[in-house]
């Protein structure tokens, strides 16, 4: 996809170089196939921590933090005009660079447990290592993948200011083991439905898509894990429990936003 030379949110902090000292691209790998065969990503991390060679992730200003400023200015752009077309005033989010450990408003979170969005500040947190592992692993359709994956957080933004996630909360609470699950998917997808509205927006007026990109690339970003983050008892957030949908589903999802690049037949189809 193209994206140099276009603008640059100035919505980006970044927080490198503020946490530790963790190497984490081995870890995420390891997390990842740790959970693809039905372990627990977080007790992966937990035990091999302490034994993986300590590595200083540099906080230069790179790539990475280019494209992710620019992917964050496409969804101003188009967040901006969808909610202004509705009437209302989109309040753009802040996306937040750091290594290894951050602290949200939502609580401490390890760069293991992947890109997430915590409403209570409205912010989206990334550590850019896990996209250079995601990459490496992409080929050329990479950057789509980490676009879609941007697009996606600032998907649950928009589930926040539109009171769809408090609505999907106010189900879930009252709601039996299964159905909370059925229902945390659903928004999920529904958060893929919004990325794939975003990507068709934007393709639109920028023209920076080819269809063939996006199987591609979904496919790759659906290995990424849960990005909805619980508030636990103590100091740490706890991921939920990994319940975005199959593949299938969630291409699905994004190709019914993409289809018609409009937000309410993503409302409609995941309530
Ligand atoms: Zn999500």
């Amino acid at each position: 996809m193209r994206w140099k030379d276009r603008r640059q949110s100035v919505n980006v902090v970044d927080r490198r170089g503020a946490g530790g000292t963790i190497g984490i691209g081995g870890l995420i790998i390891g997390a990842l196939v740790y959970y693809f065969m039905g372990g627990n990503p977080n007790d992966y991390v937990a035990q091999n921590a302490g034994n993986k060679q300590q590595q200083q992730v540099k906080p230069t200003d790179d790539n990475g933090r280019k494209f992710a400023a620019v992917i964050l200015a496409d969804t101003e752009d188009v967040w901006n005009d969808v909610f202004k077309t509705n009437g209302i005033i989109y309040q753009e989010p802040r996306l937040v660079l750091f290594t290894n450990l951050v602290q949200s408003s939502c609580g401490r979170a390890k760069s293991a447990v992947g890109p997430f969005y915590c409403p209570q500040d409205q912010q989206v947190y990334l550590d850019l290592g896990f996209f250079d592992q995601l990459s490496k692993s992409l080929a050329a359709e990479g950057d789509f993948a980490v676009a879609y994956v941007i697009a996606h957080e600032v998907g649950h933004h928009v589930q926040n200011l539109l009171g769809v996630e408090a609505s999907f909360l106010e189900k879930q609470s009252i709601a039996g083991p299964r159905e909370r699950n059925s229902l945390s998917i659903k928004m999920e997808l529904q958060a893929d439905c919004l990325a794939g509205v975003w990507a068709k927006l934007t393709d639109q007026e920028k023209n920076i898509l080819e269809e063939g990109d996006i199987e591609e690339a979904l496919n790759a970003a659906s290995a990424v894990g849960d990005d909805r983050l619980q508030k636990a008892g103590g100091r740490e957030v706890v991921p939920d429990s990994f319940t975005h949908g199959t593949s299938a589903q969630r291409v699905d999802a994004f190709k019914t936003g993409y289809r018609s690049g409009q937000t309410k037949d993503c409302l409609n189809t995941y309530k």
